[in-house]
């Protein structure tokens, strides 16, 4: 009789069936850490491709091609004889039928491993989830991208009425939410000011353009050092990008953004980064759901009161003395998570004890501008241009697939020779509602 968990995978010789949902950092380590093992795996996306979320403000800010940080999961599972891979959208779990529901039928499963990461949180406000930009995926970056030069060419038209009041409002980029997706995005928004609107859109007066970066906190990169956090505000003040802190939004119509204080601010653009939440697939019981959408997982990530179903990553919250909300929603636990469950379920086979999770903490990383990031590794803060090269080795270190290593590295070094960011095409029109 086999004594865990995971070992109760291969009773009587069985090769278990592990069914992952969603390939981002966490599900994708998983996979390959069980390839050529004795289990059938199959990955279902919704997507074909893996998409490497913290280089997704480059694609916004037209300094990187969508495809260059994304990668097909086919490439990956190829022909390996244990993965499949299915493109998918799960709807919901059957606990008792040990099957997942999907928009292309159903599939059973020994052992599911939920890896579905986290959604845009609006906090409730359903106005602003419907006229506010999202930077979550591939397409919500090209849609950045198409808004801020669809703006631009707004304002040429504009500029040649002399109508400058309304020329300040299409260049009126409004950033809510200082941590590192809105700090990455506010510092690439005013490099295009600089380098690119003043010299390419010769009929536009570019001191009418402002990038302004809300927070209801009381300073930028909150999760950062203070040291880092005090960097990063210096760096984008330097590069004029007006700061709000202790500022909450109120509302946004799509015209006129309202703060609790009172001010309003005409814009035709703005970019929520102000909170994630959980992804959740339903069908569990509904205890193990959080409030801010994220699964209960027990010290080996299995999801609470289940035998046969994990979660990890984003979704997952594991708490603990150290992490009593959970641990951060970036991409080291989610990997690091994978790589000790797929651990566990190797070892089940030997019907080895399973060892529990604990999480290193690598540091964290934010870029501003050339040569301006900060860097917290362990007790140490990098900032300025040494800072910058060790976020740009760490991100093509991580970034999936040679190819993409090369397109990303090509791409930074024209950037960096020509000062530009040379990825403008409006292939597909923004339309706000659609
Ligand atoms: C703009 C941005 C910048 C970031 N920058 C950084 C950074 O610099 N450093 C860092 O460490 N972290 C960063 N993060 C956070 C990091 O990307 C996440 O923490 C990490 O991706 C979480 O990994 P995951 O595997 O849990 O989920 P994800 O990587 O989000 O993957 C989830 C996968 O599940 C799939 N999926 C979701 N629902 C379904 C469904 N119902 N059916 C089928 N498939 C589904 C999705 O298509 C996706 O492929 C950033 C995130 C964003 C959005």
């Amino acid at each position: 009789m086999k004594s865990t968990v995971f070992s109760s995978l291969y009773q009587q010789g069985k090769v278990p069936h592990i069914v992952i949902i969603g390939g981002g950092f966490g599900g994708l380590t998983l996979l390959k850490k069980l390839a050529n093992t004795n289990c059938k795996v199959t990955l279902i996306d919704k997507n074909n491709f893996h998409t490497f979320q913290p280089l997704l403000y480059q694609v916004a800010t037209a300094s990187l091609s969508a495809d260059s940080i994304g990668y097909p999961f086919r490439r990956t599972v190829g022909a390996i004889k244990n993965l499949s891979f299915i493109m998918a959208e799960v709807r919901s779990i059957n606990q008792e039928e040990n099957c997942v529901v999907t928009s292309e039928g159903d599939l059973t499963y020994d052992f599911l491993v939920i890896a579905t990461g986290s959604k845009t949180n609006f906090f409730g406000n359903n106005q602003l989830a419907k006229l506010a930009m999202q930077l979550k995926t591939i397409s919500q970056a090209l849609d950045i991208r198409t808004v801020f030069l669809q703006e631009f060419e707004k304002a040429v038209r504009l500029s040649e009425k002399h109508d400058s009041e309304s020329v300040k409002k299409v260049l009126n980029f409004v950033i809510v939410g200082a941590g590192p997706t809105g700090v990455e995005v506010a510092g690439a928004l005013a490099e295009i000011k600089k380098k690119i609107l003043i010299k390419e859109y010769k009929e536009i007066d570019a001191s009418l353009m402002q990038i302004t970066l809300i927070d209801a906190g009381s300073c930028v990169l909150n999760v950062m050092s203070e040291k880092s956090s005090q960097r990063a505000e210096k760096y984008l003040q330097e590069m004029g990008v007006n700061i709000l802190l202790n500022t909450l939004v109120t509302s946004y119509d799509g015209e006129k953004i309202v703060l609790k204080n009172g001010k309003e601010l005409l814009t035709n653009t703005v970019i929520w980064s102000a909170g994630v939440m959980g992804n959740p697939i339903l069908g569990l019981q509904p205890d193990v759901y959080l409030p801010n959408g994220r699964i209960k997982v027990n010290v080996f990530n299995v999801v609470e009161g289940t035998k046969n179903i994990a979660a990890l990553g984003d979704i997952a919250q594991m708490q603990n003395n150290a992490y009593p909300h959970g641990h951060p929603m970036v991409a080291q636990p989610a990997i690091q998570q994978a790589t000790n469950l797929a651990r566990n379920i190797l070892m089940g086979e030997k019907d080895k004890s399973p060892k529990k999770f604990t999480y290193k903490d690598k540091g964290s990383l934010a870029t501003i501008g050339r040569n301006k990031a900060v860097a917290d590794l362990g007790n140490i803060s990098l900032g300025g241009w040494l800072a910058w090269y060790v976020w740009m080795l760490v991100h093509v270190m991580f970034l999936i697939g040679f190819r993409n290593k090369i397109a990303v590295l090509f791409n930074w070094a024209v950037k960096y020779f020509s000062y530009k960011n040379t990825i403008r095409l409006i292939v597909r029109p923004f339309v706000r509602g659609n």
